[in-house]
């Protein structure tokens, strides 16, 4: 659970302590804020990565919260649904997407959750925090010559030697991390000068989210910790050292989430 006798986090872009709170946005005991020097929105009173591993494991949290969300939507929204599902099933071309973005070669998907995102000619790797799925990506990765390690995304990057990887994935990944200077050094640690990481994380700035307010989808309690806008997210690459470059620059001010390419200088 969230420990409230511990001082509030500090932002996880600039690290400065004067937040503006934001109650619109805010529920039960989670506080959501606005760092009042760089604009950075973020829970202010995230729960330990121990509670993460056991009482909050991500997919009980995720089936309450669709369980809530289902019963409060219509059965057209319920149908919209089902055809979005079934469209991201069909999408057979994601590898492919994903080598042409970043090449082939040793891949690390953190927060993988069961799932292998890239296969051959990939060579997959992850990090998963819930115990069950990593147990399960750690099979299917094996089999094509990866491993899928368990802990915290910002801790266990560390046990990966130097430039060990040519690319690195955080899809739906960075707005979990409470620790994002941490995980972004690490990265920029284990991966080959010219690596990429592919990030995509919600559009805090999104059309949806100033129609839909607090019913965005984007806002999960407490699970998402940081809420990005393209600014932000180019601040928080920068001070780890990344190039950043927008991926969905042309229609982002409709979409839901970011999608960007953060790239380790080869100087370095
Ligand atoms: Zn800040």
């Amino acid at each position: 659970m969230s420990d409230t006798s511990s001082s509030p986090r500090a932002c996880p872009n600039c690290n400065a302590n004067a937040a503006t709170p934001l109650p619109q946005y805010s529920r039960d005991e989670w506080r959501i804020v606005e760092c009042k020097s760089c604009t950075m929105v973020y829970l202010q009173n995230p729960i330990d990565y121990v509670a993460l591993e056991e009482d909050y494991a991500w997919e009980k949290t995720y089936a309450e919260l669709d369980k809530e969300r289902n019963r409060k939507k219509s059965w057209i929204k319920r149908a919209a649904r089902q055809v979005r599902i079934l469209n991201y099933r069909m999408k057979r071309d994601a590898n492919e997407r994903f080598l042409k973005i970043l090449g082939p070669g040793n891949i690390l998907d953190i927060g993988c959750g069961d799932v292998v995102r890239c296969q051959t000619p990939f060579v997959p790797y992850g990090i998963e925090i819930s115990k069950a799925m990593q147990k399960t990506a750690d099979e299917k990765m094996r089999a094509l010559g990866g491993e899928c390690v368990l802990g915290a995304g910002a801790e266990a990057i560390w046990d990966f030697p130097k430039d060990k990887f040519d690319s690195i994935m955080m899809h739906s990944y960075l707005e979990h991390e409470v620790q994002v200077a941490k995980i972004l050094d690490g990265a920029m640690h284990c991966l080959k000068p010219g690596g990429k990481i592919y990030v995509r994380v919600p559009n805090y700035n999104a059309l949806n989210r100033r129609i839909s307010g607090p019913n965005w989808p984007g806002f999960r309690y407490p699970d998402h910790v940081n809420y990005f806008t393209v600014k932000t997210l180019k601040a928080v690459a920068a001070n780890a050292g990344f190039d950043f470059k927008l991926v969905n620059r042309h229609k982002i001010w409709l979409d839901d989430n970011i999608l960007a390419l953060f790239t380790k200088p080869t100087t370095l």
